[in-house]
């Protein structure tokens, strides 16, 4: 039996390493975290005991060094090393440099990671083993003639994929023969620069497939099991992001022929540690090996809410030299289990990834809800690592139950300041065919391509409009300490209403209101005229808001987040945001004298002047984007640039001066 781990540097950042740490201090193991100059401020870094900076944001010169980890490790005394998933985690190196310094390494033994770092060889073991691979060529004749020729072979469709491939990437789909060699060299090309190896794979290609993969753990005594599987089919840019244990697709006995062979290819290289056996499903039920990824998966959680078991818990048993603390006939799947990848991405532009603040992060509490978050309410979402935000995973006694607390979930996700993938997770969840468990690998480009624009309604547009107003109405009346006893809409005139105007997604919103007393307020937005009753506005934290207000007998919850001008409200039906639009010509006037400052938070897409300049008073000065919103900051009065404190692309903070104007 090997020595109990006293300390754990994790060499990895965001939700992975808080999950990891979670697992360590469980066991009574002290953490060490690793940050990039991009991080220092990430929870993960603050959950750490320790935390040591090995570099600026790029990860080639941080999460990718492999010397500078192992410093860190020697530096705080850490006598092991968690990869987490991506980065090194699959590098046989890191692996290896640990075992040559006496440091153990959390996962397999660098000779697995080594022989399934190459998919072609490990398509060679898994056949070997019995299993069934994808009919095609995984030949060393590499040369484009022998390459063509090969295709030809196999026949259209067909997959090129890069050996040394993950991610995605050096992944082509070949339909027909037309351009075929084309496809070949870029293919090729792909994968050199990604990979450094353009050693190419050709396979049949599986129509509608699924993709199903198989948790494995190993211990360094020979004893090997399976936690069933993960279904995975929902992707974009062949990467996964709603995943579920059980697979609606799997029936007992193809379960238990799928564990055996992702069992059978874990033997075969005596496999330790925790693993993933991923398999694609064809319609039909044949199922074929793809690869092995030899490392903690991101959708691992599903995994442990069916089968009870602490994976991470697992892995440092056996990096202790411990048996698994599992036998295979005691495992169930119980429940039905589902993750989401909450990501910073524009679904509607391509899923571009998105960077800036988040002005608001907050996830309630619920049965059987779990949250494997990065992120909190003031982060910073950078430009220099994978988009990914937090997972959130939801379970109960079956699929259709876990699906429906996922929905309920995502509706009173609060995540603001930022485009998420947020409502276009909610509407693949809600669709007909998802409900049915009617899945493939193309899911959302044959079912979602018309619902890649989220739609603000325009009553919720209207709600959102009063509540932000009720808020302010509020947040002065708190902040007016001379006259606490007069409404803070207290006016000479009461027919004469007060109102406020926003940007909202579709167009201008005015609202007109007239405070009564006690909380009533009498509001006309455009045709809608009501009565509101204030119930109750708590300020979580600075410009946070939970506000209740009655409207024709029902009470409606909302969340308010102001940041700067801007407005964030959300309900269980969606959130709007609205830019409210300054009252008096210039609201930094009193800040800074000429100074233009940013109405939000957002990135400087379009810079009109530069010093010397003259404006005349409403010329366009900057045109921001916050949230896929554009806006324009405009000459307050007519004079002369002065100064200009922003470059077209920088990302800027509410607030942050942008343009100075001398008058006259
Ligand atoms: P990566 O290393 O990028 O994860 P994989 O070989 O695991 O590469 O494949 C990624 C995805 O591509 C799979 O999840 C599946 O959706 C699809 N895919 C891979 N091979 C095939 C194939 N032969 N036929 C159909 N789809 C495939
Ligand atoms: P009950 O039947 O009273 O809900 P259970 O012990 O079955 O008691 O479940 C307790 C809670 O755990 C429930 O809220 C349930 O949704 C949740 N749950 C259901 N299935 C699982 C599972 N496989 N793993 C963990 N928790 C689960
Ligand atoms: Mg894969």
């Amino acid at each position: 039996m090997g020595k109990p781990l006293r300390k754990v540097l994790v060499a990895n950042r965001g939700e992975i390493a808080r999950r990891i740490m979670r697992s360590c201090r469980d066991m009574g193991i002290a953490t060490v975290a690793v940050f990039s100059d991009a991080d220092e401020n990430m929870p993960f870094v603050r959950d750490a005991d320790e935390a040591v900076r090995i570099g600026p944001p790029p990860s080639g010169e941080s999460y990718l060094r492999i010397d500078r980890i192992l410093e860190a490790a020697a530096r705080t005394g850490a006598d092991a090393v968690h990869p987490g998933y991506g980065f090194l985690s699959e590098n046989a190196e890191l692996a290896q440099a640990c075992a040559d310094r006496g440091v153990v390494f959390i996962g397999p033994t660098p000779d697995a990671i080594r022989a399934m770092g190459s998919k072609k060889e490990a398509k060679r073991i898994a056949a070997d083993a019995d299993v069934p691979v994808v009919p095609g060529y995984d030949g060393a004749k590499q040369d484009i003639e022998t390459l063509v020729e090969k295709a030809r072979e196999v026949g259209f469709p067909l997959m090129l994929k890069a050996s040394a491939g993950g991610g995605g990437k050096g992944m082509r789909i070949v339909r027909e023969d037309k351009n075929l060699e084309d496809m070949i060299e870029s293919a090729k090309r792909e994968a050199k620069s990604s990979f450094g190896d353009d050693t190419m794979l050709i396979e049949k290609y599986i129509e509608s497939p699924r993709h199903v993969e198989i948790q494995i753990l190993g211990d360094a005594h020979g004893n090997l099991v399976h936690l069933f599987e993960r279904e995975c089919s929902i992707q974009r840019r062949h990467q996964k992001i709603i995943e579920e244990s059980p697979s609606p697709a799997l029936n007992p006995e193809l379960r238990a022929r799928m564990g055996d062979a992702a069992v059978r290819v874990g033997q075969a290289i005596g496999y330790r540690n925790a693993g993933t056996v991923e398999f694609i499903l064809a319609p039909d039920g044949s199922f074929y090996f793809l690869e092995v990824n030899t490392r903690l998966q991101v959708e691992h959680p599903v995994t442990e809410c069916v089968t009870g078991v602490d994976l991470v818990r697992q892995q440092i048993r056996v990096a202790q030299g411990e048996e698994l603390g599992v036998r295979q006939e005691d495992l169930r799947q119980q429940g039905a289990a589902v993750e989401v990848r909450i990501y910073a991405e524009d679904p509607s532009n391509g899923f571009l990834p998105q960077s800036g603040p988040i002005v608001d992060w907050h996830l309630p509490p619920m049965e059987g809800l779990r949250e494997d978050g990065g992120v909190e309410s003031g982060s910073h979402v950078g430009i220099h690592y994978d988009p990914m935000l937090a997972k959130i995973i939801t379970w109960d006694h079956d699929r259709t139950g876990a699906l429906r607390r996922m929905v309920r979930a995502l509706q009173t996700l609060s995540v603001q300041g930022i485009t998420t993938n947020r409502a276009f997770l909610l509407k693949v969840l809600q669709h007909p065919k998802f409900v049915a468990g009617e899945i493939d690998t193309h899911f959302i480009e044959t079912h979602m391509k018309g619902e890649l624009e989220v739609e603000v309604p325009e009553a919720l547009v209207r709600r959102a409009a009063v509540v932000a107003t009720l808020a302010d109405h509020e947040r002065r009346r708190v902040c007016n300490p001379t006259l606490p006893h007069v409404p803070s809409g207290w006016r000479n005139n009461p027919w004469a209403p007060q109102w406020v105007e926003y940007e909202g997604p579709a167009g201008d919103v005015r609202v007109e209101y007239w405070h009564r007393g006690r909380g009533a307020f009498d509001f006309t937005v455009g045709e809608w005229s009501e009565r509101v009753q204030l119930v109750a506005c708590d300020e979580e934290r600075p410009d946070v808001f939970e506000l209740r207000a009655e409207e024709g007998g029902v009470r409606h919850r909302m969340r308010v987040v102001r940041s700067g001008g801007v407005w964030h409200v959300q309900d269980a039906e969606g959130a709007a945001m609205l830019v409210e639009k300054p009252r008096f010509p210039d609201p930094s006037a009193e800040a800074v004298a000429g100074g233009c400052v940013a109405p939000m938070p957002g990135k400087i897409i379009q810079l009109r002047v530069e010093p010397g300049q003259r404006v005349e008073q409403g010329d366009v000065l900057v045109v921001m984007e916050a949230m896929k919103m554009e806006h324009t900051v405009a000459a307050p009065s007519d004079g002369e640039v002065s100064a200009v404190h922003v470059a077209e692309g920088d990302q800027v903070d509410g607030g942050a001066l942008l343009v100075v104007i001398d008058e006259g």
